[in-house]
């Protein structure tokens, strides 16, 4: 029997972030996962970022967390998307070297001297008396921690469909995690499914790339992550990605073949990702539009595979190849692997607190695709915030919970553990009232100091962005001063254009140009928002309310009220504001009744 701090079950996306949360902090953990090879594998498309998962890998890289400086090392084509929008919206998405990215996150898993890595299949979770004790693997191996973070992915009794062909298996390549629903089931959790689809991989050299339009990488890119030194870099060879369309004969061989897709036979039974539909439910669910987007991405500068953004499908092999080589460009096309649709157990996030521990289970986390979300970066924040509250609890210190103005990934968990999924969910910024104050730009002044509080973020990182933000705040005292802000604030006048002819300018690194403009252009919305923020949640979000609180004894309360509040379980006043159906008179009793209970009036609990 082996004993450690924490023990992480699974090494993917969030896995990775968990354990590393843990060991870098000192705590002896066990990276448990069933191919140590396949640790932060890509199971689909090979990019990292993109519209606010962009905003995510910021936020998660100025906690202390990885991805950004693992696609920093294997990005081969970066794009700053919205670029001509609004800077709460601009996103970057860095396209990675598939191999190289986990190879990466492999390296840094090896590099932690109180992380061990573990080959082998968790079954059972052991618990005693409300509270985690260890875990079981599959060969007998035991395994005792005080806190567990579950992050099974797409593995939990999942089943792979490629036409009529059904296969028991995570992801192609790799088996599916059999015994730990009943374990979970067994401690009272419910288990619900979803389905996820990936499209064919296609071989770059039966491609006809003159019948695509060219997308280059942005010539000079920056790194994604604080860490990463600005030279050299790119640290890999750019490429191209390339763009085609589907036809009407595409859509006329999907349409004919319906009858062959698992999804529309009825055999995948759950429900998959809305803003990531197959290629045949687009044909379905738009079927006014005459042609669908076709990124063509390649997997790495050495590797011969294209990854075909927009196909996933799991229709038959023969109908696959048939219907992509309608699409301009892939006349010829062979394929190494055909797209397929995977069915896995995911656990219902409102069983949650907002610190990613489990209600019913002490020390028990979940995080990752567990969870019902869908994407690489949605899983590596909840597996960092998990994998940081499981090592505060261990620690005996005070667990993270990030405000919804701090940061997107706030709002990631506090929907879901909130509002729960009917659906596969991913992170846009319109899910955030405070999006014009939650910026890519800006992750690292709002974040830093809550990483070096948990003890990822170096005194020294920390001291840099502080610096930043004393230089923002200074350069915009002396444009006021030199009476330049009004100038500043007009659309078509940039910062460098402002102060070029200046001799006082001073010498600021370029992230801290951009947020001085982003700043003063934006002051009077970003006014706005505050003020909205002070008049409506924040407080609300500090004022916790206590697990013990009886609902039945809030005086006035309708017992709709009672059961909505009794089942989402709110932890603060904030929370319970979010949930659907309760309206302000309920919540003004809930306020009443921890008033008179914090001042211990008669009858308080
Ligand atoms: C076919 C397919 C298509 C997808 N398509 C998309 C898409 O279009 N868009 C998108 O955003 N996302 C897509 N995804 C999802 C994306 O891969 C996930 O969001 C992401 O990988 C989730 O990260 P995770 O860490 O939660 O889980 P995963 O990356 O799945 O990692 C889970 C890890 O847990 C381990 N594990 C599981 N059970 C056990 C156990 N009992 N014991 C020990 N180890 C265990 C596995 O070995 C694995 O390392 C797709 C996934 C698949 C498989």
């Amino acid at each position: 029997m082996q004993s450690f701090d924490v023990i992480v079950i699974g090494l993917g996306h969030a896995g990775c972030e968990a354990a590393l949360a843990c060991a870098r902090v000192g705590l002896k953990t066990a990276g448990v996962t069933l191919r140590a090879d396949r640790a932060a594998v890509m199971s689909c498309n090979p990019a990292i970022g993109g519209t606010a998962k962009g905003h995510l890998v910021r936020e998660l890289d100025a906690l202390g967390g990885q991805m950004a400086r693992a696609a920093d090392q294997a990005g081969t084509h970066f794009v700053t998307l919205n670029a001509s929008k609004g800077p709460a919206v601009r996103a970057t998405r860095v396209l990675c070297d598939r191999d190289a990215y986990a190879r990466t996150m492999q390296a840094s898993l090896a590099a932690e001297p109180q992380l061990c890595v573990i080959e082998g299949e968790v079954r059972v979770l052991h618990v005693e008396h409300g509270r985690v004790r260890g875990v079981e693997l599959a060969d007998g191996r035991q395994l005792v921690a005080p806190a567990v973070v579950v992050t099974t992915g797409t593995f939990l009794q999942a089943l792979m469909h490629l036409g009529p062909v059904k296969e028991v298996g995570g992801r192609l390549g790799d088996a599916a995690a059999t015994g730990l629903s009943d374990s979970l089931r067994g401690l009272g959790f419910v288990l619900a499914r979803f389905k996820t689809g990936t499209p064919a991989r296609l071989k770059r050299s039966t491609i006809d790339f003159s019948r695509c339009e060219r997308q280059p990488s942005d010539p000079a890119p920056r790194p994604f992550s604080l860490r990463t030194p600005a030279a050299p870099f790119p640290l890999q060879p750019l490429l191209d990605c390339w763009v085609t369309h589907t036809q009407a004969s595409t859509h006329e061989v999907l349409r004919s073949n319906l009858h062959r897709s698992p999804l529309y036979r009825g055999d995948i039974v759950g429900r998959g990702p809305r803003y990531c539909p197959s290629v045949e439910d687009k044909v379905v669910r738009f079927a006014s539009k005459v042609r669908h987007t076709v990124f063509l991405e390649p997997e790495g500068p050495s590797s011969d595979l294209v990854y075909p953004a927009g196909l996933s499908t799991s229709l038959p092999a023969e109908v696959q190849l048939q219907f992509l080589r309608t699409i301009p460009g892939l006349e010829a096309v062979e394929v190494e692997r055909f797209g397929y649709a995977v069915e896995y157990d995911f656990a219902p996030p409102t069983q949650l607190r907002p610190t990613l521990e489990t209600r019913a289970v002490g020390g028990l986390f979940f995080a990752g695709q567990l969870n019902g979300t869908s994407g690489y970066e949605e899983a590596a924040f909840q597996g960092l915030v998990a994998g940081i509250n499981a090592g505060l609890q261990v620690r005996g210190q005070p667990a993270l919970v990030l405000g919804r103005e701090e940061a997107h990934g706030a709002v990631l968990l506090d929907e879901l553990v909130t509002h729960g999924v009917d659906e596969p969910f991913r992170m846009f910024t319109s899910r955030s009232e405070h999006r014009l104050k939650l910026r890519e730009g800006n992750a690292a002044l709002r974040l830093s100091a809550h990483g070096h509080r948990v003890g990822l973020v170096a005194a020294d990182e920390l001291a840099r962005v502080e610096g930043w933000r004393q230089a923002i705040d200074g350069e915009i005292q002396r444009l006021g001063s030199q009476r330049l802000l009004t100038a500043l604030k007009r659309p078509e006048v940039t910062y460098d254009s402002l102060v070029a002819a200046d001799p006082a300018r001073p010498d600021l690194p370029r992230c801290v140009q951009e947020e001085v403009e982003v700043e003063v252009k934006y002051a009077g919305y970003i006014a706005m928002a505050d003020a909205s923020l002070a008049r409506s949640h924040t407080g609300f979000d500090h004022w916790s309310i206590p697990d013990a609180l009886r609902w039945e004894e809030v005086p006035g309360l309708s017992s709709e009220a009672r059961e909505r509040l009794a089942r989402g379980k709110p932890g603060s006043i904030g929370h319970a504001r979010r949930l659907l159906g309760l309206n302000p008179s309920a919540i003004g009793l809930v306020l009443v009744h921890l008033k008179r209970l914090r001042q211990g009036a008669p009858g308080s609990t």
